[in-house]
């Protein structure tokens, strides 16, 4: 099989000097082997016309695709445009249209209009205009001589809306198709060992599975788009066999599932966070529209907020510690009465570096889910840094919600019978 080459170039001087980190890259690298494209390199360049212009020409000479992000700014040290089209050995030609807007727009915005925003309505002659639906410079895109050059601006924001209007176009006949279920609750190993004879029951579908902290153990099922049928078989099966423990399926996070099981029932959640202070909220408000099942959350950090804000008895913390079920039971109970929730997750746990004891060591994180008919308490002993916890933390408080809020519905239609 011939795969199609692709290079993507991620330019900017911030990149090459370590201020940011190119996720550009990893979001296009992965998008494009689905796309039928092999990615053959990713080069980080910085804002130098010389160096950008070399390094394209060499990039023309050996991939059928080239992809780059950033540099399409207005001001001076922008040069992916004008480097490209050297490398192309093509004209730069303003497009009147875009240029009218940008100026229009930067009046509006800033009262005055100087020449350099019409930079950015410089394009490629022969290139399409890609539109940029949430910043200023547009995208763009040339087929010459059997190749394609796409030109996108650095922001992900702005790279990815782009990028994917475009996905149409630039699919090749061996674009694949990917199923991914992920799971929480069952160690890598065992997974693939207890459901192997599903994982991997058709020899055509490639199998490969990633353990994070983060987000637990992902099974990915790819194969040509001629085995979407077959690969769904694998996958529904799969989901089947596994039950609860997949969390969550393909592009969707945990806490969209969280999410969305909220809001497809009216239901609404609060938090009570101790060592994730603040994390699992600020996951979920990256969700749009997520004010309609979030109440808010009390980051009860010291021992004297828990017990005067969320009236955790100190009798509670004195026998038990603050780091215990019957602490994070109460704190749970308190918040979704305080708060006017259907649900509340807590957590309390020992972050480290320091803090650990002999009982109760570095990573010992209780949890609790309250409802209106039962609360659940779950103690996990993590590993790992002080990240590294409060990020696996988070990931199981939004379990410990959806795993609650799924008892919750399946009771509710039992006493609906
Ligand atoms: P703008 O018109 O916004 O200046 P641009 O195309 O010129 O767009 P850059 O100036 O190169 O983009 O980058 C703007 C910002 O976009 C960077 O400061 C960074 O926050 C983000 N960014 C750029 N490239 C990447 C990348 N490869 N991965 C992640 N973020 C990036």
């Amino acid at each position: 099989m011939y795969l199609r080459n692709a290079i993507i170039f991620s330019i900017g001087n911030e990149l090459v000097e370590g201020l940011i980190i190119d996720t550009n890259s990893k979001y296009l690298s992965e998008k494009l082997k689905v796309l039928g494209y092999y990615v053959v390199r990713i080069e980080t360049l910085p804002d130098k016309l010389d160096i950008l212009v070399e390094r394209f020409k060499a990039g023309l000479l050996e991939a059928d695709l080239i992809i780059t992000t950033g540099g399409l700014g207005p001001t001076e040290d922008d040069l992916t445009r004008e480097a490209m089209a050297q490398a192309l050995g093509c004209k730069l030609v303003i497009d009147e249209k875009i240029a009218q807007e940008l100026v229009e727009r930067a009046l509006k915005y800033y009262g005055k209009a100087p020449e350099s925003v019409k930079k950015q309505a410089m394009v490629i002659e022969g290139a399409s205009v890609l539109d940029n639906p949430v910043g200023t410079a547009p995208g763009q895109m040339l087929q010459l001589n059997g190749k394609i050059v796409i030109i996108l601006p650095g922001p992900p924001a702005e790279m990815i809306p782009i990028f994917e209007s475009i996905t149409q176009t630039i699919k090749t006949d061996d674009a694949l198709y990917t199923r991914r279920i992920k799971t929480l609750g069952i160690p890598e190993a065992v997974l693939m060992n207890e459901y192997k004879d599903i994982i991997y029951s058709n020899p055509n579908i490639t199998v490969a599975t990633m353990a994070s902290y983060e987000r637990g153990v992902e099974v990915r099922l790819t194969g040509s788009t001629e085995l979407k049928e077959e690969i769904d078989k694998v996958a529904s099966e799969l989901l089947n066999a596994l039950g609860e423990h997949v969390y969550a399926t393909d592009d969707d996070s945990i806490e969209d599932v969280v999410y969305k099981l909220l809001s497809e029932n009216s239901l609404t959640i609060s938090f009570a966070e101790s060592c994730t202070g603040g994390m699992i909220s600020s996951k979920f408000v990256d969700i749009p529209g997520v004010s309609k099942v979030y109440k808010g959350s009390v980051i009860a950090y010291s021992n004297e907020v828990k017990t005067s804000v969320l009236k955790v008895p100190e009798s509670i913390i004195n026998t038990y510690g603050a780091v215990s079920e019957e602490c994070v039971k109460s704190m749970a109970e308190n918040v979704r009465i305080l708060l006017n929730s259907d649900f509340s997750i807590a957590v309390s746990g020992i972050a480290g570096p320091s803090g650990g004891t002999e009982t109760k060591p570095v990573g010992t994180v209780c949890f609790a889910f309250s409802s209106d008919s039962f609360t659940r308490t779950i103690t996990h002993h993590l590993r790992g840094n002080r990240e590294m916890i409060r990020k696996r933390s988070t990931l199981l408080a939004f379990d410990i919600a959806r795993r609650g809020i799924l008892e919750w519905l399946r009771q509710r239609e039992v006493s609906k019978e």
